[in-house]
């Protein structure tokens, strides 16, 4: 959607010109993707702060027909130098283009010494993850389809009777992906934690060998892609009947994560939101058992800002994307995750991830 891309880049010149930018060299693929469509390997993108008619985009020949359909509205420079063919080009037209900024995380100043006497470059990190912080409606709606791709996957291997005894956790994480495929996933958003018996208790367990046993808890973390973006969802399903200790922690983390998400509104503190959550385990003398921070911003990143830890420093705002994530783990016994992505809203915040949170045994 070029509109989409356009709005964009035009949010963005508000920030060069407030920096005294004349251009964004712009080299992070995400943010080149961001701020234009293009989903190759290799391309740079220099925002002008006058418009898209000084814009230029720069990819390498392998990408000829998928820039001219991905990015119809910008002009095109070919060169596999991407980023260096751009300043090349600026410093040739100074009085346009002097003051360049460009992106420090990504690239060092020094890659473009002998270009210096032609344009000054400087050091702007951040300018366009600053934007991305907040999702448009397009964005929302790719969130709002990975996480729909994820509930059904779920939704589907528990009713296929796929959380059984005897099965592998590494088993249990193929066919969840599978199913996330079959729902509209192009990939995982990240390498899916299926964690049963004792493994639960380990906050990132990747699936082993190990059978499911009656009387496990089994934690599932994953997530689906959607255009780009990601889904995180975790839920903690019990085989056979729950152990009085198993419902007790359960409804705890679930009350926990409750008043997590009650806490996420425009204006609340990053570090506010974990507390919310965290004063919960820790009234129930189970704070030691909690030794991650809450949540995360998602996007087209899996871990994106904000964070939402006890160390976090901000505000949250209408439109960002986070997740909800307390746990308690107990050593070689089981522990419970509950997460969720949501959106945040004017009021209540927009929940993304809808399978049950009630405690299932299967
Ligand atoms: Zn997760
Ligand atoms: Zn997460």
């Amino acid at each position: 959607m070029p509109e989409t891309h356009g709005r964009r880049r035009a949010a963005l010149r508000h920030s060069l010109t407030d920096a005294g930018l004349d251009a964004l060299l712009v080299t992070d693929l995400l943010n080149i993707r961001y701020l234009t469509g293009f989903t190759g390997s290799n391309a740079a993108v220099l925002v002008h702060a006058g418009g898209d008619a000084r814009t230029l985009f720069c990819t390498d020949g392998r990408y000829t027909t998928q820039s001219a359909a991905e990015v119809p509205d910008l002009d095109k420079v070919v060169d596999r130098a991407s980023a260096a063919a751009l300043v090349k080009r600026a410093a040739k037209d100074a009085a346009a283009y002097g003051r360049i900024g460009f992106e420090s995380q990504h690239v060092s100043v020094e890659e473009y010494e002998d270009l210096r006497e032609h344009v000054e470059l400087t050091r702007t990190p951040g300018l366009v993850e600053r934007l991305r912080l907040v999702k448009d409606e397009a964005e929302i709606d790719a969130l709002r389809q990975a996480c729909a791709a994820a509930d059904r996957a779920l939704g589907d291997l528990v009713a296929a009777g796929g959380l059984r005894p005897g099965r592998t956790e590494l088993e249990v994480a193929r066919d969840l992906e599978n199913r996330m495929l079959e729902h509209g996933s192009s990939e995982p958003s990240f390498a899916s934690i299926v964690a049963a018996g004792a493994h639960s208790a380990i906050p990132h367990h990747r699936p082993t060998h190990a059978e499911l046993k009656r009387g496990d808890f089994v934690k599932l973390d994953f997530g689906a892609t959607v255009d780009g973006y990601h889904s995180d969802m975790t839920r903690t399903f019990v085989l056979g009947e729950p152990a009085d200790w198993q419902r007790e922690v359960y409804e705890l983390v679930r009350t926990a994560q409750a008043a997590g998400v009650g806490a996420v509104a425009p204006g609340a503190e990053v570090s506010d939101v974990d507390a919310a959550a965290r004063s919960v385990i820790a009234a129930a003398g189970r704070g030691d058992a909690f030794a991650h921070g809450l949540g995360h911003g998602v996007g087209l990143q899996i871990h994106e800002a904000p964070s939402l830890a006890a160390t976090g420093v901000g505000t949250l705002s209408a439109g960002m994307a986070v997740t909800v994530e307390p746990g308690v783990y107990l050593a070689g016994r089981g522990g419970v995750r509950i997460e969720d992505t949501l959106v945040v809203r004017a009021g209540e915040p927009e929940l993304l991830t809808l399978s049950t949170k009630n405690l299932v045994a299967v």
